[in-house]
């Protein structure tokens, strides 16, 4: 057995981010993915993502800003379009609202507030809760095309790939770390777990780690009705507002090829192991929420997927190394904009150099 520098595991958008950053740099790289390419049973499948630097901390705004160039870095050498700025609108709560304009205030961003009816007249496909922010460097993300083009990338620069193929163990010694799949085994100086949903069921992985929830969600597409179009949009939800069928919050976009995107934040903690067919309930919610906030989807025709989050207690990631573990979860709902951020950052912490955010830590053991 061989020693390599670094087996990854997990080929969603972080695993994936993170071989192609380790294989430009010129280390030997396995990339381990448990199901097969472009499978629909993790968080990373799909069409698009929001793409926002609108968020009510200052510090995912600033992220969101380092991962601007990074993506037209991925772009160019992908050689196809894979972010758009189209603009992206928050509502809703307004002390969430306050607090993005703050963030984006502080962050040099530019930005439009604007009351409930202007923003209507402007974006007559969206219905508007109490108060609204606009921010033109907002957008989508091509999330099933960035994948595929980060594995395929990351193959094009050496990296070993290898689908249907799951770690089934770790064995962690001092200064290097064994990763076993039904396949064999593989030495490495370092292993990156980006497992997903799955973070917590790798034997063998000994770090304490925050608690997390895999979460089912259940996001649906609508026609778009002819005439409109939709910028892409957050809805800061609150229980006053709404009640409490959508009390955490409701976000969306336009995402070519499949119509308007709705996806109202659920508490479904699920197995990830065990996937769950679409939710009647969930469905009906969806479209009572489109007749009251999106007039520009033809409510008539929904159609849903599933998708997983993985939640940690107060949002934010986890990024961070212990020994020869680095363990890369960058989730609870928000990731995907900053994945070619995330793949250079858990590089580096592969290669020894931390540049990652305190509020991302592994807790002390
Ligand atoms: C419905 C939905 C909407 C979202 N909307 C947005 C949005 O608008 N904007 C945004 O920025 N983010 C959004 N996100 C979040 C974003 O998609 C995630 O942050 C991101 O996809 C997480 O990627 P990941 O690589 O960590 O996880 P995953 O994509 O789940 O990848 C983990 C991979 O590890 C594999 N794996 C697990 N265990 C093993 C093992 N033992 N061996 C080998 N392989 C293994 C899994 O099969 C999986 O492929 C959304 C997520 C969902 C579900």
């Amino acid at each position: 057995m061989s020693r390599i520098d670094a087996v990854v595991v997990g080929a969603g958008a972080m695993g994936a981010a993170t071989a192609w950053h380790l294989a430009r740099r010129g280390r030997s790289v396995v990339l381990l993915e448990k199901f097969s390419r472009g499978h629909v049973r993790g968080s990373s499948h799909g069409a698009t993502r929001i793409f926002r630097v609108a968020y009510r901390d200052p510090l995912y705004s600033r992220l969101a800003g380092r991962a601007i160039p990074m993506w037209r870095e991925l772009e160019e050498t992908a050689g196809e379009v894979l972010l758009e700025q189209t603009g992206q609108l928050d509502h809703g709560e307004p002390v969430a609202i306050d607090e993005i304009e703050s963030a984006l205030r502080g962050g040099g961003w530019a930005y439009e507030r604007l009351s409930s009816a202007a923003a209507h007249e402007r974006w007559p496909s969206l219905a508007f809760d109490r108060e609204v922010i606009y921010s033109p460097d907002g957008g989508r993300v091509f999330a099933d095309r960035t994948v595929e083009a980060l594995t395929r990338l990351a193959q094009s620069e050496g990296a070993e790939v290898y689908f249907e193929t799951p770690a089934t163990a770790l064995r962690v010694a001092d200064a290097s770390v064994t990763v076993e799949t039904p396949a064999g085994a593989w030495e490495a100086q370092t292993v990156v777990v980006a497992a997903g949903a799955w973070l917590t069921r790798l034997p063998g992985l000994d770090v304490p780690l925050p608690e997390t929830r895999a979460t089912a969600q259940q996001p649906v597409h609508f026609p778009i009705r002819p005439g409109y179009s939709f910028p892409s949009y957050v809805h800061h939800v609150g229980t006053d507002a709404i009640g409490h069928t959508f009390a955490y919050g409701a976000y969306g976009l336009e995402s070519p090829g499949e119509g308007v995107k709705l996806g109202l934040d659920t508490e479904e903690e699920v197995d990830p192991d065990l996937q769950t067919g679409i939710s009647a309930e969930a469905l009906a919610d969806a479209v009572d929420y489109a007749e009251r906030w999106l007039p520009g989807a033809d409510t008539s025709q929904v159609s849903a997927v599933r998708c997983l989050f993985t939640m940690t207690p107060d949002s934010h990631f986890i990024l961070d190394r212990r020994g020869p573990v680095v363990v890369c979860s960058p989730c609870s709902g928000h990731g995907f904009k900053f994945a070619p951020l995330i793949g250079s950052l858990a590089a580096d912490l592969v290669e020894g150099r931390d540049h990652g955010t305190s509020a991302w830590r592994l807790p002390a053991a």
